[in-house]
Order: C-alpha cells, then structure tokens, then sequence
C-alpha cells in the first residue's frame, strides 16, 4: 500500500482569501445597493506594457515560421534574457553578477518555494511574521517545519516578529538558524530595510554559517536609497541567493516570469549552491516560454523601461494616496513608500478580522486581516495599491466620513 507525504495532511487550509470571499458575499447579499472597493487586492490592474506586448508579437510570429521557430529552449533561461538581467538589473548598479548566475523561471513563487529542494531535510528555517505564506509552507511540505501548532505557528520554525515596536525589521534570531528567508521591500508590511539594516543580516549569516533566501519581488518600487539587491552588500556573494520577478515590475503576474540569482562564491562544504540549482532545475522544469522571454527581454528596452514606471509611479500614487488619506483619518498607517502595500494598524484594539467586518459594513472597503499573514498580523490590517487610482480615492473619502 502507497503512503502519502504526511506533511501535506498537516498543513492547515488555506481560508484567508476565501474566507473574505464569503464575508464579502454576505455583505453584498444583505446590502445590494451598496458598492464594494477592493483595496485587498494583491493582483496588478494595468495591462502589460505596449513595448512587451510588441516584442511578443514578433516572437509569436518567429514561432509561427520554420526558420524561426523554437522548441524547448535552455532551462535556465535564453542568453538574450539572462544577458539582459546581468547588465540592466545588476552591472549597471556596480554588481558584478554574470549571465550565468541568472536562472530564469516562472516566477517568484515556484523558485522560492521551490529552492527548498537543495537544502538538508534538518537546517532550521527562520521566517519572518507575518510572512509571505510560501515559504512556510513548502518547509512545511518538506518536513522542515515540525508540527501544526494551536498558535498558527509551526514547532520547528524560529519565527521572527515584525511589528510596529522594530519598526517592522526583525531582529537576528535568537535561536539557531540555517535558512532565513527575508523579504523587502516587504509583502505584507510594506517595510523596506536600509544598507546597514542588511549588512547585520549578511554578516550574521556569514559568521553563523547561514543561508540568506532574499526575496525581492517588489523591488521594482524602490523610491528611497535603500538596497535594491542583497547582492550591493558586501559579503552576501557567500551567504545568499536572491528571487526577483516580473510579476509586479512588469505586470507579469498572468504572462509568468521570474527569475533566481545564485552566486558562484556561495558553496557548502565545496559543493556550488549554483551547481545545484541548475541541476534542480533541470531536472523537474523545462524553461519560460521564448515568447515571454522576448517580453521580458522588452522590459530592458528604453520603450519598456519608461512604460514600467509609467505604471509603477502610477501604483505608487495610490498608494500615496491611501496612506496619506488614512492618516489624516487618524490611522497609525506603515509601508506604501517603498512598496504597493499599506500597512495600518486596526483602531481600538480590533482584531483584524473585526476591523475587516467594520471596514466593509461602515465603509463598503475591503482589505485582508494582517492576521492571515500570521500572528504577529494580528491587529493589522493590508490594503494594496493595485487598483484603479478613482477607486483608491473613492475608498479613502468613504473611509474618512466613516470613520
Ligand atoms: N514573493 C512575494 C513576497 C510575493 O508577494 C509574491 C506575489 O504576491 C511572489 C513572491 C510571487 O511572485 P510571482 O508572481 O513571480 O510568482
């Protein structure tokens, strides 16, 4: 008789986002004339870039010719795209990372939930809490989490608190740990960390002998001199491995790209982490499509690169707006300027979920409980600036008459 990865059974199920589906419903239901705002929305809006949209054009047609066409490309990505990414987000930045550092994926998700695989079953993992939830549970999945536990934590990992009192930085951890994932600018919080803020984390990884999974997906909305890339600090060749996306640069979010910078300085005990990963890679994934590579290519473009921020300011902007709308509200609010996330604290000592009931019943405004991002989440509260700039702005009026 098979047996099953047990690990799966343990994960508890994942509620938040259909749990605010229903309470949304409910809502609607009992109050149909009232309309409803998303601001919870982790989604981009605006479409890709025309710059992107053409060079993928023109990639479909290469496919649609004999001479032209291409079947499976390199897993790691196409020269073209792994050049691209060394030169613009890297060299031009005084980093010396190569093409072949770069592995391309399908985004930020699979890769780091995926870079699980080349790491020792027993390596002690410390998150961040809240936490974007993947990195929790693919080491949950993997057995490295231990046990389910009634606090929403897990036994085996060291969680590290982000809350208003470490102004949303967490400290070292005060236990052993072998992987620790950061993420800044941060989902859910919105916190960025500074140059000397990331060299503790690079320094405490090299003298513990840690691994440093940093994950950059919002790096994109960096507006303030703050690192954009683990890989400015000195030392971090030895010690991290560095995930980026399209998914909000870009709007990629549908069209899936990504991509994993592993170093070749970062070795354990002789072997290459890099060596590794491609080997992962190549393994169990077949490369990103040409046609999306050649519109990820077209984000590098003079074309593309104005038409990104054209978008990314565009985001900004609402987010402006929302963070600077709730604090004339009189909320304590965090993030949104270095990152599309505002994080607020919830008025009175709601809980999140009591705050989301006020939000939407008082305000017709939806967002998510900080708590569903884990327990140190709780008496928060997430709004994002993904929407439409005339929603962001109609939430906020409704938000200062209702509250
Ligand atoms: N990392 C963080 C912190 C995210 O918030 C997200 C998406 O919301 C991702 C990674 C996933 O990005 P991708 O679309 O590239 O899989």
């Amino acid at each position: 008789m098979f047996t099953i990865n047990e690990n799966f059974v343990k994960l508890p199920g994942s509620y938040l986002f259909s749990d605010i589906a229903k309470r949304v419903a409910a809502y609607t239901a009992a109050h149909p004339d009232q309309s409803i705002i998303r601001l919870g929305i982790g989604d981009v809006t605006r479409p890709l870039a025309p710059a992107v949209v053409e060079a993928m054009k023109q990639a479909c047609d290469e496919m649609g010719e004999a001479a032209t066409f291409r079947g499976y490309g390199p897993e790691q990505g196409y020269d073209f795209l792994r050049e691209a990414i060394a030169e613009n987000d890297y060299r031009a930045r005084g980093i010396a990372i190569s093409p072949d550092e770069v592995f391309v994926s399908d985004g930020a998700k699979s890769d780091t939930g995926n870079i699980g695989d080349i790491f020792g079953k027993d390596n002690i993992v410390a998150v961040c809490d809240p936490v974007y939830p993947v990195y929790v549970d693919t080491n949950a999945m993997a057995g490295r989490a231990g046990e389910p536990q009634s606090d929403g934590r897990w036994s085996s990992l060291v969680y590290m608190p982000c809350t208003e009192e470490n102004g949303f930085a967490p400290a070292l951890p005060d236990k052993k740990a072998d992987m620790i994932y950061l993420c800044f600018p941060n989902n859910p919080t919105g916190a960025s960390i500074t140059y000397e803020g990331l060299q503790k984390w690079v320094d405490y990884a090299l003298s513990s002998g840690s691994v440093i999974l940093y994950d950059s997906a919002y790096e994109a909305f960096i507006t303030e001199d703050i690192p954009h890339s683990i890989f400015e600090i000195e030392g971090a060749k030895k010690c991290a491995i560095e995930f980026r996306s399209f998914s909000k640069t870009a709007g990629f979010t549908g069209t899936r790209c990504g991509y994993t910078v592993v170093p070749k300085e970062l070795t354990c005990g002789g072997v290459s982490l890099g060596a590794l990963w491609n080997r992962r890679q190549t393994t169990k994934f077949n490369g990103v499509p040409y046609i999306v590579q050649r519109g990820a290519e077209a984000v590098y473009s003079a074309e593309g690169q104005k038409q990104i921020r054209e978008t990314i300011a565009y985001y900004l902007h609402n987010a402006k707006v929302i963070r600077e709308g709730l604090a004339q509200a009189g909320f304590t609010v965090y993030g949104g300027v270095n990152a599309p996330y505002i994080w607020l604290k919830t008025p009175d000592g709601l809980t999140s979920w009591e705050f989301f009931d006020e939000l939407i019943n008082r305000a017709g405004v939806v967002g998510t409980p900080g708590s569903g991002f884990g327990p140190s989440g709780e008496g928060y509260f997430r709004l994002t600036s993904f929407g439409s700039l005339e929603n962001s702005v109609a939430a906020i009026e409704r938000i200062k008459k209702a509250f």
